[in-house]
C-alpha cells in the first residue's frame, strides 16, 4: 500500500499542466507559487504555447527553465521573477532574505526561520 499522500493539486499545477515538455519534475517552494503563477500569466500573454522545462530552487533563488521562440521578450520577465524570489520567503511568501539552513541556502523570513530552528532542535 502506498502511504505517501499525493500533494493536493493547486491552481498553479493546473495552470502549468499543459506547458510541461515532459512530466513535471519540479521542486517549487510553497512561498513562491504566486511568483511563478504571475510569471506564467505574463508569459502566456506573449507566447501561449511556451514549454516549461524545469522549475527549481537553487542557492535560495528560483530557477525557471522554459523554451519559447519569443525568449527575447520573456527572458526579462523570468529574470525579474528570479530576482524577486531572492527576497521572498519560500515558505510563506512574505519578504525574506537568504539564510543558510543545514548547509543549504534558502530564502526565508524571520518568522519561518525561527520556526525552522525550533523544529530542528
Ligand atoms: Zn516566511
Amino acid at each position: 500500500m502506498n502511504m505517501t499522500p499525493s500533494q493536493p493539486q493547486t491552481n498553479l499545477e493546473e495552470a502549468l499542466k499543459s506547458h510541461w515538455e515532459d512530466k513535471p519534475q519540479n521542486y517549487l517552494p510553497k512561498g513562491w507559487e504566486n511568483l511563478v503563477l504571475n510569471l506564467h500569466k505574463k508569459i502566456v500573454e506573449i507566447d501561449p504555447n511556451y514549454t516549461l522545462c524545469q522549475i527549481k530552487s537553487k542557492f535560495g533563488a528560483l530557477r525557471f527553465y522554459y523554451d519559447s521562440d519569443k525568449s527575447n521578450l520573456i527572458d526579462k520577465l523570468v529574470s525579474e521573477a528570479e530576482e524577486k524570489s531572492t527576497i521572498t520567503c519560500e515558505k510563506c511568501g512574505k519578504p525574506g532574505s537568504s539564510e543558510i539552513v543545514n548547509n543549504w541556502m534558502i530564502t526565508i523570513c524571520g518568522e519561518c526561520y525561527d520556526k525552522l530552528n525550533r523544529s530542528t532542535e
